[in-house]
C-alpha cells in the first residue's frame, strides 16, 4: 500500500500519521518530544523508531511510504534540509534530512508548522476549494501560514511569512521578536492576558476581576467569561483586543488578498464571536473596492493539522518534481 507519513514535531509530543494518498488520516500515534532531555540525535532517531514501529503495526514498513513530509516549530528549511532554529527544542543548524535518511532512504519534505497547517486547512479543511488562504494561528504567539496557488509561500529563504511582527503600534509593547509594537504582542493569548490583567489591575471591583479570582489565574478565556456576564470593563478589553485584531487584518488583506482567512489555535474558542468582532470593520479598512470580499472562518482540523499538513506538503514537492 502506499502511503504518506506525516510528522508533526511539537514541543512536547512528536505526532505521527499513515495518511493515504487521497489525504484520508489512516491512522496515527504520538511520542514525547523530550526536549529537555534529549539531544537532537536522540530525539531525531525515537522519531524514526517509532516511525517503523508504527508503520509494522499497520503491517506496512519504510517501502511502502512515498514521502515523509514534517513540519515543526521555527526554521527548518526544506532546500536544505537543516533544522536552523527553534525556541522550544535543541536542534539548532541541525542537518535534519540527512540524519533520517539513515533509517528512510526515500524523499523527506520539511516545512514550518504554521505553514503546514495552513496548506492543510487550505486543501482539507475551511479553505477547501480556494486557492490563496492565509492562516492565523492564534496562541502564546501569532503564527501566519500563507497559502497562494495552492502551494505554501515562505520566501526566497523559506524563513516566513512572519506577519505577527508586523508592527501595529509604533513604540508599543515590547515582543519576544526584540521589536516594539508588532502585532502577536498585542493579539496573541500572552497580549490578552497582559491587557485583561491591566484593566483588572485598574478595576479591582469588576466583574471581570471576580471572574479571575474564580478561576485562580487569568487566562486567555477571563475576558470572554465576564462579557457574558454583562461586565463593562471586559467589554472593553474586548472591544480594544478585537481592534488590534482589525488593523492587522486589514494589513494582511492589503498585503495578500486572500480569499479566506482562518482563524487557529488556542485562542479559536471564541471562534465566531471573535470573528464577527472584527471582520466588517478589517474589510471597510482593507483596499476592497468593487471586488470579491475575503471570507473568514475558523480552522476545523484541529490537531491533525500538523500531520495532514505535513503529509500534503509531501504530495506537492513529489507532484512539483523536488527532488531533495
Ligand atoms: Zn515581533
Amino acid at each position: 500500500m502506499a502511503i504518506y507519513l506525516g510528522i508533526d514535531v511539537g514541543g512536547t509530543t512528536i505526532k505521527i500519521g499513515l495518511v493515504s494518498e487521497k489525504f484520508e488520516l489512516l491512522d496515527k500515534t504520538s511520542i514525547n518530544t523530550r526536549a529537555d532531555s534529549e539531544a537532537p540525535d536522540q530525539i531525531t532517531q525515537r522519531m524514526m523508531l517509532s516511525c517503523e514501529k508504527f508503520l509494522a503495526e499497520n503491517n506496512l514498513n519504510f517501502m511502502d511510504v512515498l514521502a515523509i513530509g514534517l513540519g515543526a516549530p521555527g526554521t527548518i528549511l526544506n532546500k536544505s534540509g537543516m533544522y536552523t532554529f527553534t525556541g522550544n527544542l535543541p536542534f539548532r543548524d541541525y542537518p535534519l534530512r540527512e540524519k533520517m535518511r539513515k533509517f528512510y532512504s526515500g524523499q523527506i519534505y520539511f516545512g514550518n508548522d504554521a505553514n503546514v497547517a495552513a496548506l492543510a486547512e487550505n486543501r482539507l479543511g475551511a479553505g477547501q476549494g480556494t486557492a490563496n488562504t492565509v492562516m492565523i494561528t492564534l496562541g502564546t504567539g501569532l503564527g501566519t501560514g500563507v497559502i497562494i496557488n495552492n502551494r505554501i509561500y515562505s520566501g526566497f529563504n523559506e524563513a516566513g511569512v512572519e506577519f505577527g511582527h508586523i508592527v501595529i503600534e509604533i513604540d508599543g509593547e515590547y515582543c519576544t521578536c526584540g521589536r516594539n509594537g508588532c502585532w502577536e504582542a498585542y493579539v496573541s493569548a500572552s497580549g490578552l492576558i497582559r491587557q485583561t490583567k491591566a484593566a483588572i489591575n485598574d478595576n479591582p471591583d469588576s466583574i471581570l476581576a471576580q471572574v479571575a479570582e474564580e478561576q485562580g489565574k487569568v487566562n486567555g478565556e477571563t475576558v470572554f467569561l465576564a462579557v457574558d456576564r454583562n461586565c463593562p470593563v471586559a467589554d472593553r478589553v474586548f472591544a480594544r483586543y478585537a481592534y488590534y485584531i482589525q488593523v492587522g487584518m486589514a494589513n494582511l488583506i492589503n498585503a495578500f488578498m486572500p480569499e479566506m482567512i482562518i482563524m487557529g489555535g488556542g485562542i479559536g474558542y471564541a471562534g465566531e464571536r471573535l470573528i464577527n468582532s472584527f471582520k466588517q470593520g478589517a474589510l471597510d479598512e482593507a483596499m476592497l473596492f468593487g471586488v470579491p470580499m475575503p471570507d473568514f472562518k475558523t480552522a476545523v482540523l484541529g490537531n491533525d493539522a500538523g500531520i495532514l499538513g505535513a503529509a500534503i506538503l509531501a504530495s506537492d514537492c513529489l507532484a512539483d518534481g523536488k527532488v531533495y
